[in-house]
């Protein structure tokens, strides 16, 4: 049964429709997947072959009982471990929430297993979803499955990993700063940041409430568009959730398949967003695509968004000041780990022998700077004036998109970096986001699919599409005709170049 695993979540799902697949082959197979090479990935945290099977198992039930399931319905879906669950532990990647059992299940969860997908594990995460590289998981590294000395991405770089090694065709993450784009980029596979309040965040732990967006990961575009069509919508228990009707993601992006819907886009590239640092393949690859994009009669606008410099700035203020005050309720008597120090102790002393012993460095460091940002008399000079850079990017964006249709950039200004690299300097890993970051600022909608390998390197370079807030089609569209010129191009689909494809194992794929 291994060649399922081989499939596009499309195809997968065609395939259980129709009866020639039950739900029951499928999961086994990807968990037969995980066996065999998570070992060497660690893309997860937490399996429950029992109960994913016992889920599968009752939507081929369902499906017998002539049941009408949605389109994905049997297929196994990667959960990052941002989202609560109620079939297995929920632990944001921290030790803070070492074995937490959530009584209910986030909405995107809910909203997928009522659609008939099946959940087959939590996927591992940078903690609290603080990194760009998922070193910072307090359960240990994923790593990249093109080359395992390499970081995944972050912060989601289990759920890129997961489904660009063929664990999962499907996975959800959440993207705050560019935790769905970054990491599909590093790993080849394809990812989606919603606009913001397109996804409920019910049921995700909160990392910052008004950048943190939950979002499709897999490895087509098409793919990552059946799975936004299952999680898009309203939520009355997400207060920030948009209650509009959506197009369907998978239609646009089924019309992207033909090239000509390129002709007459008008693609911007935003100086701002060309930075000088940047790898030199990944430079190069980008140049090619834009290229590639004009043949097809796009049309590419050169853009001025002065603000975009502060980005990085702004964002490591607001993010520390809301994700502290977020972090604030993991104290031990209201959520989380209990320290108690030799002979009871203070509340006080509870409460921080708890925060010091189950924090990472990072966290901390964020916690920090957050509540500094928000104390009385720094509050305008720091918060505040953040907040008016923001306004001023969301400006830069709408005057951008009187002009242009998508914006077109690199998603990652490298590729996937040696393990332990930036250790010393978690700059290097903030600066890493420079060109995600402006979409959660401005809750626009981002998608970012590879476009091929790096000279240098060979490994995965992706493109960043961003459209105005609520166009989010407008990015499977186009996403889905690059994807298409890159498989002319390449002779075959990009995700099939994966040195994974095919393996039935991790020898003679990884490394
Ligand atoms: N890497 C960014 C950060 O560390 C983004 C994180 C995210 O999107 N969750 O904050």
């Amino acid at each position: 049964m291994s060649e399922l695993i081989n499939l596009t979540a499309a195809d997968l799902a065609a395939k259980l429709a129709s009866g020639e697949v039950s739900s029951v082959e499928a999961t086994r197979a990807h968990l037969d997947r995980i066996s065999a090479v998570d070992g060497e990935l660690h893309a997860f945290l937490a399996t429950d072959a029992e109960r994913s099977l016992a889920a599968a198992r009752s939507v081929d039930e369902r499906r017998a009982a002539g049941e009408d399931l949605g389109a994905l319905a049997g297929v196994p879906l990667a959960v990052k471990d941002v989202l609560v669950t109620t079939d297995m532990p929920s632990t944001s990647g921290s030790k803070m929430l070492e074995g937490y059992r959530s009584p209910y299940d986030a909405t995107a969860v809910a909203k997928a297993r009522a659609a008939g997908l099946v959940n087959i594990g939590k996927t591992n995460m940078d903690e609290f979803a603080m990194g760009s590289s998922t070193e910072n998981s307090a359960y240990g590294p994923t790593f990249n499955q093109w080359n395992t000395e390499r970081v995944p991405g972050g912060s989601g770089g289990g759920s890129a990993v997961a489904v660009g090694a063929f664990e999962a065709p499907l996975a959800l993450g959440s993207d705050t700063g560019g935790s769905i784009r970054q990491p599909a980029a590093l790993t080849g596979t394809v990812g989606a940041k919603p606009t913001y309040g397109g996804v409920s965040r019910y049921g995700a732990i909160a990392l910052a409430s008004s950048l943190d967006q939950i979002g499709p990961c897999a490895r087509t575009v098409l793919d990552t568009a059946l799975l936004h069509d299952v999680v898009v919508g309203h939520d009355r228990h997400d207060a920030t959730s948009l209650d509009m009707q959506w197009p369907s993601m998978a239609e646009a992006a089924r019309g992207g398949v033909d090239p000509s819907t390129l002709k007459g886009l008008r693609v911007g590239v935003v100086k701002q967003l060309m930075l000088d640092g940047a790898q030199a393949g990944v430079k190069s690859r980008f140049e090619e695509a834009l290229a590639l994009l004009e043949t097809q009669g796009a049309e590419i606008v050169e853009i001025d968004a002065p603000h975009f410099e502060y980005a990085v700035a702004a964002y490591y203020l607001i993010l520390p000041a809301e994700a502290s005050s977020n972090l604030a309720k993991y104290d031990s008597v209201r959520f989380g780990l209990r320290v108690s120090p030799e002979g009871g102790g203070t509340v006080e002393s509870v409460m921080s022998e708890t925060r010091a012993a189950g924090f990472g460095a990072e966290v901390k460091r964020r916690i920090i700077l957050g509540t500094y940002a928000l104390s009385a008399g720094y509050y305008d000079a720091y918060y505040g004036s953040a907040q008016k850079v923001r306004t001023l990017i969301q400006r830069d964006f709408a005057n951008a998109f009187d002009r242009v249709d998508v914006i077109a950039s690199p998603t990652a200004p490298t590729t996937a970096w040696k393990i332990g690299t930036h250790d010393a300097d978690p700059m290097q890993d903030y600066l890493n986001d420079a060109t995600t970051i402006p979409a959660n600022l401005a809750g626009i909608p981002g998608l970012s699919l590879p476009i091929g390998l790096a000279a240098e390197d060979g490994l995965p370079v992706g493109l960043q599409l961003m459209a105005p807030a609520f166009e989010d089609a407008r990015l499977y569209r186009a996403g889905a005709a690059v994807e298409s010129l890159i498989a002319d191009r390449d002779g075959r689909a990009f995700w099939q170049q994966s040195p994974m494809f095919g393996a039935v194992n991790v020898e003679g794929g990884a490394r």
